[in-house]
C-alpha cells in the first residue's frame, strides 16, 4: 500500500517540497512515496537543515490521506512513522536504538534518522499528511558537531538503501493498520522505545535548563515529564525540548 507508486528522483530540493507540489496539483494519491538520491535543501524541524550524503543516505516522503483523523489525534502519525523507522534501524545494528521524542531515532546518543511531518488540516480534520524521513545509511563521514551516526558506522558494513526503504514502508503499513484499528491503544510500543524514559535527563523548559524524567506521551503528543519537585505535567515542543546531547 505504501510505496505504490514510488517516484524516484536524482536530486530534489526536498522530498517534502515535491510531495506538497504534487499534492497541490492533485497528483499524489495516498501511499505515494517520493525518493530523492540527493536533496539540495533538506529540512528538519523549526526550519533547520537536514544534511544527507548524495547516493549514500536515504531521503524520502510518504504521502498519506488519513480517513477521518481529528487534528487532536494527529500525533498518531508521528508514532507510526517513528515506530516504522525504529523497527528497520533496530534490525540492522547492535546499539541501543531509541525514539527521541517526538520522532528522531538515536543509536545510543547519536542521531541516525530524522522525521519531519507536515499535516494539512481542513476544519478539524487532517486531510493530508506528508511524512519526510532522512536516514543516515552509508555515510561514514558525518560532521562531529551533528552527534550523528549511520547504519554503516554502527554495523561496520554497507546497507542496500532500497531494501531499507522497502522495509520501512512495510513496517509503516504494519503500524498504520494497527493504529487504524485501535487508534491510541495500539501504539503503546512508542512509549516503551522512548529515549531516556524513566531516567533523569537534561531538558530545556521554556529555555531554562531542567532535569526531568520522561514518563510517556499524552494523546496530544506532548511529553509527560516528572520534575525534580515531583510534579508531573505534559509539555509540547513549543515549551520543552531535550538539551543538546
Ligand atoms: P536536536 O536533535 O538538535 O534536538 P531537532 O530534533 O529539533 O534537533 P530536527 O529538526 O529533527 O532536529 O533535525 C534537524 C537537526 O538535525 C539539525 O539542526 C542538525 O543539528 C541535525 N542534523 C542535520 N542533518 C543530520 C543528519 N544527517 N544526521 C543527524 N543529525 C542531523
Amino acid at each position: 500500500m505504501f510505496g505504490g507508486p514510488l517516484l524516484e528522483f536524482e536530486v530534489l530540493e526536498s522530498t517534502n517540497k515535491t510531495a506538497a507540489d504534487l499534492l497541490s496539483h492533485g497528483n499524489a494519491a495516498h501511499g505515494t512515496v517520493i525518493l530523492a538520491h540527493a536533496q539540495s535543501d533538506g529540512r528538519g524541524q523549526r526550519g533547520r537543515s537536514w544534511q544527507s550524503a548524495p547516493s549514500l543516505d536515504l531521503t524520502f516522503t510518504i504521502v498519506t490521506k488519513p480517513a477521518g483523523l481529528k487534528a487532536d489525534a494527529q500525533f498518531g502519525i508521528s508514532k507510526v512513522a517513528a515506530l516504522a523507522v525504529h523497527d528497520a534501524v533496530r534490525a540492522r545494528v547492535q546499539g541501543d536504538t531509541r525514539i527521541k521524542w517526538p520522532n528522531d531515532i538515536l543509536i545510543d546518543r547519536r542521531k541516525v534518522a530524522g522525521i519531519l511531518i507536515k499535516n494539512d488540516l481542513v476544519g478539524e480534520l487532517v486531510v493530508n499528511s506528508l511524512i519526510g524521513v532522512g536516514i543516515n545509511v552509508n555515510n561514514q563521514e558525518l560532521p562531529e558537531e551533528l552527534v550523528a551516526t549511520s547504519l554503516a558506522i554502527e554495523s561496520g558494513t554497507l546497507h542496500d538503501r532500497l531494501s531499507l526503504l522497502r522495509e520501512v514502508l512495510d513496517r509503516f503499513g504494519y503500524w498504520w493498520a494497527k493504529w487504524e484499528s485501535a487508534r491510541e491503544e495500539g501504539l503503546v510500543s512508542y512509549t516503551d522505545r522512548l529515549w531516556t524514559r524513566g531516567r533523569w535527563a537534561d531538558m530545556l523548559l521554556d529555555g531554562e535548563a531542567t532535569k526531568a524524567r520522561a514518563l510517556d506521551v499524552d494523546p496530544l503528543g506532548r511529553l509527560l515529564i516528572e520534575l525534580t519537585d515531583g510534579t508531573v505535567q505534559a509539555y509540547g515542543l513549543d515549551r520543552l525540548r531535550f538539551a543538546p546531547r
